[in-house]
């Protein structure tokens, strides 16, 4: 299939460019050549996240990030801030640390108000507080910004999913203050699955040693030691690494406010889009956060009671564009379009002309 038909929430379509990236040689991962690798890897990761702070590289799903945001937070009760299947899986990883959890639930498509979080704060005396800040299960966006500056005043680490975030929505890791934010390569980086990046505040990192359980694989200690020798504390997937130095490249080029532009715009038209067909084919938006609360990388579409997501997603199929079902309890009553990486508005408008011809035809049947 060529690019522009795959449009998945993730994993993403990848250029062929990007792709061809990968059949460079293998290299010792204790040399200078690699170190060179990573150093450009470190400079555009860097660009993307907005930090002066290292960028760790861990040969995982972003879940392994989720998991090292966690266990290497320092020792003490957790809020999760729950509001859609990505956060309910945080607060999930959370628990499975051994954390005492508590969560503060909205309804999915919502987001957790700031009131709420910190009367919470105020109660209780949390070490972390877990969020998503774009939901891929229903396409609402969290703001960040007052959200991490309120943990921040109360003394808890903010830990950040911002797997659909991160190079598609502007996420300023050091000027908001993030304590931890990860992402995945399959997302909005448009690179194949398997890398996830994260960044850790000084003040995540100067309280990390305190965790008693850090395990091995994921301890942030571990990746802050080998990140500054431009290494990886693990054989790193190689491979993928050239993928990513040729990516962020690209994505320098673009420079990052035209990516986040492009993003708003393609989400722009995906809503518009949504007007239109509403009345026509009886779809809506799954979210009813408010504009600038709206993913600019994914649009979850709730169905009339006639059609499931299933068949939206294989009737659209037989026109040629790969779209998302529903997700988690969502399932079946609603379809979601991965509007990111490097997507264009054209290739978003061609796959709303498959998606609305798909509708319409189930809409006849039944
Ligand atoms: C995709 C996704 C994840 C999980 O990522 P994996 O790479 O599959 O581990 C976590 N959070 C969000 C918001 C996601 O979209």
């Amino acid at each position: 299939m060529t690019f522009g038909h795959f449009f998945l929430p993730g994993p993403t379509d990848v250029r062929a460019e990007v792709l061809a990236a990968q059949s460079g040689p293998m290299l010792p991962h204790r040399g200078a050549d690699f170190e060179t690798l990573f150093a450009n890897i470190q400079r555009g990761l860097k660009l993307v996240l907005r930090t002066a702070r290292p960028v760790y590289v861990s040969t995982s799903s972003a879940t392994g990030l989720m998991e090292a945001a966690v266990r290497c937070a320092k020792p003490g009760p957790i809020l999760s801030l729950v509001n859609g299947a990505f956060a309910e899986r945080f607060a999930d990883v959370a628990r499975s640390c051994g954390r005492d959890v508590t969560v503060l639930e909205a309804k999915w498509g919502d987001i957790v108000p700031l009131e709420q979080l910190e009367t919470a704060l105020r109660s209780g005396s949390f070490a972390a507080v877990t969020v998503v800040h774009s939901e891929t299960s229903t396409g609402a966006l969290t703001p960040l910004p007052e959200l991490a500056a309120l943990c921040a005043r109360h003394g808890a680490l903010s830990l950040v999913d911002s797997v659909t975030g991160v190079a598609g929505a502007p996420v300023e890791t050091d000027d908001w203050s993030l304590d931890f934010v990860f992402t995945g390569s399959q997302k909005a980086l448009a690179l194949p699955p398997g890398l996830a990046f994260g960044v850790a505040s000084e003040r995540y990192l100067a309280t990390a040693h305190e965790s008693p359980n850090r395990g091995r694989y994921f301890d942030v200690l571990e990746f802050e030691q080998y990140v500054h020798k431009n290494q990886t504390p693990n054989t790193p997937a190689t491979s993928l690494l050239y993928a990513a130095e040729t990516q962020l490249e690209a994505i320098a080029r673009e420079t990052l406010e035209a990516r986040w532009q492009r993003h708003d715009d393609m989400a722009d038209y995906t809503n518009r889009w949504l007007e239109e067909t509403r009345e026509a084919l009886g779809v809506a938006l799954c979210t009813q956060a408010r504009p600038g609360e709206r993913s600019p990388t994914v649009t979850c579409v709730a169905l009339p009671p006639s059609i499931r997501g299933e068949d939206v997603v294989r009737e659209t199929a037989a026109r040629g564009f790969v779209i998302g079902g529903g997700y988690g309890k969502l399932k079946s009553t609603a379809f979601r379009i991965g509007h990111m990486g490097d997507h264009t508005l054209a290739g978003v408008a061609n796959c709303l002309h498959a998606v609305r011809d798909a509708l319409s035809s189930l809409r006849t049947r039944s």
